[in-house]
């Protein structure tokens, strides 16, 4: 029996659809997954709804990365862009809708639809795929892959099945790969799987108890490649609680606030949405915009998170607004007059960091306090960030350098018979569908140039 042209290692957005090309481009596809299901991150993507991608013109879409990660998924991203992306699924009857803001979900339907379109799809293609299969090593020799290596077995096998494709028999090799097994399924031991066309689609090492734990990295590192520092991204961010003001107010939210972030007295980034503090620092679409250059930053010293409670204003306007205030109404308190910008439990702890006594009038208010109040308005310090936890990450950031890889193709540089896609790579998109586009787009070329 023939054994797989092409051996993919990881069954998520980018092993999925570079196993898609590779089998209907007519290649042999072995595709091994660590865990009991296919898709586990697009079942948990968008809290379950699944933003596929970002609409748009393909330019609008790629400017929302870095230059580098824009220049390097260029060419793949125009040859499986967005549209394409989603006629994989609405073939098959999913509805979509795009948000306002280019993000596109299903309209009825959830994560959980969109994973079995792409199961129905992998078998429809011919495509042999193993669950509960992880890979151990990934086998070389002179600078060229000859296969991988499985693990000892982790769980239960819960479907390993392939539907035998028109021109190869798939459920054959399965029953090859998979011979070794126990009458649960379990499979006896590690087995070699000779291949001389490997893609490596394991992710990165976010999320661990979705399967991915970075086995990906020292297999690249010994195949020859460098590696970028992994770092947290779309993630939480932990802040110095014992110097924050916002400490023990877990669970409220600053609405529409604009979080900027001060790294060395510099500001370095900036970006106006709702920031939630969570009991470890802050979370939320502000927190997570800003996290992979907190955890950038944070490295080379003092980083901190401010938030400019009156974006639209300048200092001037906010000074004069508060002069009037207190001609107008003398004997309200400048507490009150702070609910139209932050919820009520966050006043207290606002004007402890202005050094304004809780009562204060607004007639009362002096020259020195109302500068102390405009400035905090305009720059309330949140406090030092101390970590950004990799693991609480939509993704990674940091992985196999884009130099290191064709960018049309996805085949490493530096060993022959590689190909890399998804996270692994060093790329990491803001939230909106990005990142899924990312991996399906390098998958789909990896896919259909390991087939080739
Ligand atoms: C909570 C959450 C929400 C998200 N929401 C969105 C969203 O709405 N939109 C969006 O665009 N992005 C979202 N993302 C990011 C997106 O899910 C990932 O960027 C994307 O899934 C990466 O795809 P990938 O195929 O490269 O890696 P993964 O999807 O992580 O797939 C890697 C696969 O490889 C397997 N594997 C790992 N090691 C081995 C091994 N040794 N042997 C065999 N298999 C192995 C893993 O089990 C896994 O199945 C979200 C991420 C998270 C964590």
């Amino acid at each position: 029996m023939a054994g797989p042209d092409v051996v993919i290692v990881g069954a998520g957005a980018a092993g999925i659809f570079a196993a898609l090309a590779a089998a209907e481009s007519g290649a042999r596809v072995l595709l091994l997954e660590k865990t009991p299901r296919i898709g586990t991150k697009i079942l948990i993507s968008g809290n379950g709804k699944c933003n596929i991608a970002h609409d748009g013109p393909i330019e609008e879409v790629l400017k929302a990365f870095r230059p580098n990660e824009a220049r390097f998924l260029r060419p793949s991203v125009y040859r499986m862009p967005n549209r394409e992306i989603l006629r994989i699924f609405t073939d098959r009857g999913l509805e979509v809708y795009t948000r306002e803001d280019g993000r596109v979900f299903p309209t009825h339907q959830t994560a959980r639809d969109v994973v079995q379109i792409l199961r129905d799809r992998l078998d429809e293609a011919g495509v042999a795929l193993c669950l509960d299969t992880p890979v151990k090593r990934i086998l070389h020799d002179g600078g060229r892959v000859v296969g991988v290596e499985t693990d000892e077995p982790t769980g239960r096998s819960s479907a390993t099945r392939g539907s035998a494709g028109p021109a190869w028999g798939a459920k054959a090799l399965l029953n090859e790969v998979l011979a070794e097994r126990d009458s649960g399924g379990r499979p006896l031991g590690a087995r070699t799987i000779d291949c001389s066309k490997v893609i490596l689609a394991v992710g990165g090492s976010s999320y661990p108890n979705s399967g991915t734990t970075g086995d990906g990295y020292p297999w690249v590192l010994e195949l020859g490649h460098g590696m970028v520092k992994i770092r947290g991204a779309l993630a939480p961010i932990y802040l110095a609680l014992e110097e924050s003001p916002v400490e023990g107010h877990s669970g409220v939210a600053i609405r529409d606030a604009l979080v900027k972030l001060r790294s060395g007295g510099r500001e370095v980034q900036r970006v106006q949405r709702d920031l939630l503090i969570t009991h470890q620092g802050l979370s939320g679409p502000a927190a997570l915009f800003v996290s992979r250059v907190a955890a950038e930053e944070m490295e080379r010293g003092d980083c901190r998170v401010e938030v400019d409670l009156l974006p639209s204003a300048r200092p001037e306007q906010v000074q004069e607004d508060w002069i009037e205030a207190g001609r107008r109404n003398p004997h309200g308190r400048v507490a009150n007059r702070l609910t139209e910008l932050l919820p009520e439990s966050l006043i207290e702890p606002f004007l402890r960091s202005a050094a304004i006594p809780t009562e204060t009038l607004l007639g009362r208010l002096g020259k020195k306090e109302r500068n102390r109040l405009v400035e905090a308005l305009k720059g309330w310090n949140l406090g030092r960030i101390r970590a950004v936890p990799l693991e609480k990450g939509e993704c990674v950031a940091g992985g196999v350098p884009l130099d290191e890889v064709d960018p049309r193709t996805m085949k490493s540089l530096r060993c022959e018979g590689l190909w890399i896609c998804g996270e692994l790579l060093d790329i990491a998109g803001p939230v909106g569908g990005y990142n899924l586009q990312a991996a399906f787009a390098t998958g789909w070329a990896a896919g259909e140039s390991a087939a080739g």
